[in-house]
């Protein structure tokens, strides 16, 4: 390929790209990063602040993150394997800071604690079991349990005032928990990498993908223009715009993926007396029929300084894969080798339909009942609704070419074609530096022992479990825990 290749394209300015090319640019300081964002800034599109619940996913208070087993008991390991994910996760913002290379951490992470709360006998006896199950793991030995309403109501005012004394509740309270702008947190590391020699071109959306020799020609429209840039390597950072451009790459891996696209909302309060009744982020349990991304979650939120509480989300529906995307993008997502798995979700998923046809026509009335049902004393006039991000829930294959909804987060990696992308939103933004880690490995399976010293340089724990007690574990949680500025390790 020619002197005017590109080492390392990015296509999409959220949070993965900027995570990806961060790790890049530490690990290969001579290689050139150059993204191309379709908007007029970075983070407009899920990354957003207002589009996203801020969550740090520790596993500290998902109840859908446990599954029911045959015998009676639950299985916390989805639960423990994100808080290992988050704790990478903390390490490597944690080091950047340190570094002077990411802004004071309270501009993007504010310590805000995380709350399981449930009502009901049934639903008190669950949590009760849940937290039994993790309260002995290491990264959950702070996980406190309450059936007090007192005690819960020291957490957070607003899960108490106006509750009838009758209806028994409980909660899981951990004090390190999080509330993150990933918004402030993508700007700030494309400003680091920008500073770095990165290129980012704004309004420059990238319309397909063509194989060049061993790299790639990327087709791109520019302010005034179309145009093409060789790469060497692409990452298909384009959240709901991936699955369309991994389609249009023609890479094996990307075949007969779907996706389904779920918008979200969120009722959002900035009065401070109600804001103040609540300084946690309290999740709840989805009701039985309900996919666990539609469980209710009353968040406290800080962005841009500014305190406010976000309660949904609530699901809508349209066709567009973003929010500034075209009515066009479901339709247009239709392959011949992802049309029968489409087919076969919609077939066995009744359940969601049910769940988005009952949100879609929630009146508001409804809607401010469900929050109710968190915090009994919520006056509408104080809320308002607003639009936050797109989903788009990967529709994937089984062993028997049946399609299945994927709630996870779908890395699809074409090693010897230089190509990876990201389909999937959840857990999503906590767990961005891992999931790119994951890629690193896969992708450049030959470099990648090379770059391990310097990849322990951002995060110490790397290739080891940090679900210990250990010593060493400790002694890096409290480290990045004075860094970030986070309440208890
Ligand atoms: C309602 C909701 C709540 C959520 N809550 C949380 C939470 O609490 N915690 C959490 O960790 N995660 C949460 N997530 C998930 C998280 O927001 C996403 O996983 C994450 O932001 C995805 O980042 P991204 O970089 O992949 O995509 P995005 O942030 O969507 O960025 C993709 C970028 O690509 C650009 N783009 C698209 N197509 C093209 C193209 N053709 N050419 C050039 N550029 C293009 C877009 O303009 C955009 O800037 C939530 C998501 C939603 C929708």
């Amino acid at each position: 390929m020619g002197s005017g290749t590109v080492d390392v394209a990015l296509i999409g300015a959220g949070i993965m790209s900027a995570t990806l090319g961060t790790l890049i640019q530490h690990l290969e300081p001579d290689w050139n990063v150059e993204i191309f964002e379709a908007l007029d800034a970075p983070a407009l599109e899920s990354s957003n602040a207002w589009h996203n619940a801020g969550t740090g996913h520790a596993g500290f208070c998902e109840l859908d993150y446990a599954t029911r087993l045959p015998g009676g008991g639950l299985d916390v390991s989805k639960a423990i394997a994100i808080g290992e994910q988050f704790q990478v996760t903390r390490q490597f913002w944690s080091a950047l800071v340190a570094r002077g290379e990411l802004p004071t951490a309270s501009r993007f992470v504010n310590p805000t604690p995380h709350l399981a709360f449930v009502a009901g006998a049934e639903n008190v006896a669950f949590l009760r079991q849940w937290h039994d199950a993790l309260k002995e793991e290491p990264l959950f030995a702070n996980l406190h349990f309450s059936d007090d309403p007192a005690r819960i109501g020291e957490w957070s005012r607003a899960l108490v005032d106006g509750r009838g004394a009758a209806e028994p509740i409980a909660a899981a309270y951990e004090a390190s928990g999080t509330d993150v702008d990933y918004g402030a947190l993508t700007r700030a590391l494309i400003d680091a990498l920008v500073a770095r020699g990165a290129r980012l071109h704004l309004r420059h959306p990238v319309t397909g993908l063509r194989r060049d020799g061993e790299g790639w020609m990327i087709s791109h429209r520019t302010p005034t223009g179309i145009a093409t840039t060789p790469a060497r390597f692409v990452f298909v950072g384009a959240g709901g715009g991936s699955l369309r451009l991994l389609q249009s790459s023609g890479i094996p891996e990307a075949n007969g993926f779907g996706g389904f696209p779920v918008s979200g909302r969120f009722l959002r309060t900035r009065k401070p007396e109600v804001v103040r009744t609540h300084p946690v982020k309290a999740y709840g349990k989805a009701d039985k029929g309900v996919p666990g991304l539609g469980a209710p979650h009353l968040d406290h939120r800080t962005v841009d300084g500014e305190d406010s509480l976000l309660f949904g989300p609530f699901a809508g529906w349209d066709p567009r894969f973003l929010k500034s995307g075209s009515r066009l993008d479901l339709f247009r997502s239709i392959r011949p080798g992802n049309i029968g798995p489409m087919l076969s979700v919609a077939k066995d998923n009744f359940d969601l339909l049910k769940y988005l046809v009952g949100e879609i026509t929630a009146s508001p009335d409804k809607q401010m009942s469900a929050l109710r049902r968190l915090m009994p004393s919520a006056a509408d006039a104080d809320w308002e609704m607003i639009d936050a991000g797109k989903r788009v829930q990967v529709i994937g294959r089984n062993a028997t070419g049946r399609g299945v909804l994927q709630f996870g987060t779908e890395l699809v990696v074409s090693p010897g074609n230089n190509l990876a992308g990201l389909l999937g939103a959840s857990p999503g933004a906590s767990t961005a530096v891992p999931v790119m880690i994951r890629l690193l490995q896969e992708a450049f399976g030959d470099r990648f022992d090379g770059w391990t010293e310097a990849l322990r340089e951002l995060v110490p724990s790397l290739g080891r479990s940090m679900n210990t007690g250990e010593d060493w574990s400790m002694e890096i949680r409290r480290a990045n825990a004075e860094t970030l500025g986070l309440a208890g390790v």
